[in-house]
């Protein structure tokens, strides 16, 4: 299952509470991917494009909440009547009075997203997408989103016009938004934790790129101390230098405070790091 199923699956078991927002929703499906089909009969066909099992199950459950419209459903029927003159001409965007309450407009984003939208899993990428067949209905939804400080964007795919959102943090909000309780924490655990692991990791790289610094530091300055040995150069050194310099042979692996600190008398890291510049200088100047 990937992560936008498992939205759509949450979002199709969330009904509003108020019809105004059960109203919202399933203009917002058919809106967007709903078809109503009369034949010769007068018999009332309802189908949804693109249809996933949420949006199907989601679609007929709001149908028959709202309108009370079941299995089989005539055009003479005074609930199909009422169908048709809420929802008004399916090809244009949804009534902005039906929007005009926040309540309304999470419940359209809702019925939007499970109409017309996916997401990428969030281990992968962030992106979120509504496809519209026209740019008016796209419209509708980025002011939808603008209302809850989400700034989605638009652009235009072949013959449809994409809504899309690619910054993680307005991802989950827009989850939150929708009612997607259960994927928002998700989300958002996920998403906590792929940015603190790409913290550790710069952090990790960085560290360790420093100790590699480090360790050819020592193991060139313990070159020039070993050439300054074996041309018997050590001994004619002045104390601390020569101090410093059998301290290193000694200890190859000691960090520099812990060879300041075998120093008598002890110096600190800048003091032994000194030291240790100052015989490479003289063994290069011999070289
Ligand atoms: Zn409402």
């Amino acid at each position: 299952m990937s992560f936008s199923s498992d939205v759509k699956e949450e979002l199709a078991e969330v009904i509003p509470q108020a019809r105004h927002c059960m109203i919202a929703e399933i203009s917002a499906i058919m809106h967007l991917a709903g078809q109503i089909g009369v034949s010769a009969d007068g018999g009332v066909t309802i189908g949804f494009n693109k249809a996933g099992s949420s949006l199907i199950k989601k679609g007929f459950t709001l149908l028959e909440i709202t309108f009370n419209i079941g299995k089989s459903l005539k055009s003479t029927d005074p609930e199909f009547d009422a169908l048709v003159k809420c929802l008004g001409d399916l090809k244009s965007p949804v009534d902005d009075l039906t929007l005009k309450n926040p309540c309304c407009r999470r419940a359209f984003l809702r019925g939007a997203f499970l109409a017309t939208g996916s997401l990428s899993d969030p281990d992968k990428g962030y992106h979120l997408e509504f496809v519209c067949d026209s740019d008016a209905q796209a419209d509708q939804i980025v002011r939808a989103c603008s209302d809850f400080e989400i700034s989605a964007r638009k652009t235009l795919r072949r013959d449809e016009t994409v809504v899309y959102v690619k910054e993680g943090e307005m991802i989950g909000e827009l989850l939150s938004v929708m009612g997607a309780r259960k994927s928002y924490m998700d989300f958002e655990n996920r998403r906590i934790y792929k940015d603190v692991s790409n913290t550790v990791n710069r952090r990790v790289n960085c560290e360790t790129s420093n100790i590699r610094k480090t360790v050819t530091a020592a193991a060139r300055q313990l070159e020039d101390i070993r050439y300054l040995e074996e041309h018997g150069m050590l001994d004619s050194l002045p104390d601390q230098l020569r101090e410093a310099a059998y301290g290193r042979l000694e200890n190859p692996d000691a960090t520099l405070s812990e060879l300041g600190a075998m120093m008598d008398p002890p110096v600190g890291k800048s003091g032994i790091n000194h030291r240790l510049a100052k015989l490479s200088e003289i063994a290069r100047k011999k070289m």
